[in-house]
């Protein structure tokens, strides 16, 4: 009740929540407060929690926040809310993102910006909350859930958890099902999720993933006990800064907070080690390629035939342009139109197929990186959160906040993100942690060491 109550008073401005789920929550707590009378409570009992709206859920409207899903309500829920819902989890509503989850400030939703919770000193600027997982950040960081799922394809859960001063994992590639989350770019999606600690992650982590025959790219292999991995000794763990990540023109405050985190590793025992990742310059642009091209496939299905919105035409034709015309924002289109022109024949090998030999390059570093060390540590996002308006007109300069956060993505690689202090204007940097695949454990392990 204390968080519905937190969500009433705020979410108005912050409009973290596009639907807020107050009767299913209370009954959801009800059952909570049962189970643990009769000491029968898995270990999410009673834990409210906030889930981007990009996760199908039963008899609950799931959006995308896409004009084009606004009135889909799925008959099924996805594995990973299904996993945290036999877990004990209480719901409290779907949280806003941008649409599609294909953005870096949540400023691309067809229900409105999502506000960031921080503000500058002196300064009552609207700043964004980062993004696509900007919805579930902010709800997070102002107690309007006490933790949140988000998904990452190139960093919106990592870049959106530095924006707002919370915690953020993004798995290895196949260790959360997809099933049931709304694909944006198949060969990328993670689930994840997001919280105010490390610990609080690795719970909700705990639940999360697993294997499920129903996701042909989830993996086979036991989930550690990522608690258990809190506050492990980090004597002789090797720790590898990558020269690559000191890009030009890099501002001092993101230096700074780079330079303390090394410092801390360094006073908990961990040996630094200067690596390599000579592939990172070509992150961006081969993401922006593989991201658009997938999502321009998986977004075909909405054509007003089979589900969500429909807008008549006169032919079938029509029909489809009409729905897809009105039913999708301006980002949205960028991306199909990028992405179908990379596909097409005679530019598929120029673009396509060459990126996928570059994410391939792109993964071998990391893997030799591996050899030296046993995790990477580089800043989260390139600033702090940004005013609204900011970046708006320009698409590239957008894209360019995920420079840090789409090499990992692209290796499929695991990694955390957590708050590591505040700049002159108060607002929160973020650390990012990379680790080997399926390595969880060693991000949790460094990053409980470094709250
Ligand atoms: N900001 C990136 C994009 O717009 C990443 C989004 C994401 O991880 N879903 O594609």
């Amino acid at each position: 009740r204390d968080h519905l109550k937190a969500v009433g008073q705020l979410n108005s401005r912050i409009n973290a929540y596009i639907t807020v789920t107050e009767e299913v929550a209370l009954g959801q707590a009800r059952v909570a407060d049962e189970k643990l009378a009769s000491g029968d409570a898995p270990v999410l009992t009673g834990i409210p929690l906030a889930i981007k709206d990009l996760f199908c859920t039963r008899d609950i409207p799931t959006t995308a926040a896409s004009r084009i899903l606004e009135n889909f309500v799925p008959p099924y829920e996805s594995t990973v809310t299904s996993n945290l819902l036999r877990n004990g989890a209480v719901f409290l509503g779907k949280t806003n993102l941008d649409e599609f989850a294909m953005g870096s400030g949540n400023l691309n939703s067809a229900f409105g910006a999502v506000e960031n919770p921080w503000k500058r000193k002196n300064d009552d600027a609207f700043l964004v909350p980062g993004g696509s997982s900007g919805g579930s950040a902010a709800a997070v960081a102002a107690r309007m859930a006490l933790g949140a799922t988000g998904t990452d394809t190139g960093g919106s859960i990592r870049q959106p958890a530095a924006y707002c001063g919370i915690t953020g994992i993004k798995p290895t590639y196949g260790r959360c099902s997809r099933w049931g989350i709304i694909a944006f770019a198949s060969s990328l999606d993670q689930a994840g999720p997001m919280a105010k600690t490390v610990e609080d992650c690795a719970i909700l982590l705990q639940s999360m993933a697993g294997f499920d025959p129903k996701d042909s790219t989830s993996v086979d292999r036991a989930v550690p006990d990522y608690r258990a991995a809190c506050n492990r000794s980090l004597k002789g763990l090797r720790v590898g800064i990558p020269e690559e990540y000191r890009a030009p023109g890099m501002s001092s405050e993101i230096e700074a907070i780079w330079q303390q985190g090394i410092d801390w590793l360094k006073e908990a025992g961990c040996e630094i080690v200067d690596v390599s990742l000579p592939h990172t310059k070509y992150g961006l642009a081969t993401y922006y390629i593989i991201a658009p091209a997938e999502a321009s496939s998986n977004l075909a299905r909405y054509d007003g035939v089979r589900y969500g919105r429909r807008v008549s035409g006169k032919s079938l034709e029509e029909l489809y342009a009409n729905t897809r015309g009105e039913g999708f924002g301006t980002e949205v289109k960028r991306r199909i139109l990028m992405g179908t022109y990379v596909l097409s024949a005679g530019y598929y090998d120029a673009y396509y197929l060459r990126a996928q030999k570059v994410r391939k390059l792109i993964y071998q570093d990391f893997m030799n990186a591996y050899e030296k060390v046993d995790v990477l540590l580089t800043p989260t996002a390139p600033s702090a959160a940004f005013a609204k308006g900011e970046h708006q007109d320009d698409p590239v300069q957008m894209y360019l906040n995920d420079i840090f956060t789409v090499p990992a993505s692209m290796a499929g690689v695991p990694g955390l993100a957590l708050p590591a202090g505040l700049n002159d204007q108060g607002l929160p940097l973020g650390l990012q942690l990379l680790g080997r695949p399926f390595d969880e454990e060693t991000l949790i392990a460094v990053g409980s060491a470094m709250e």
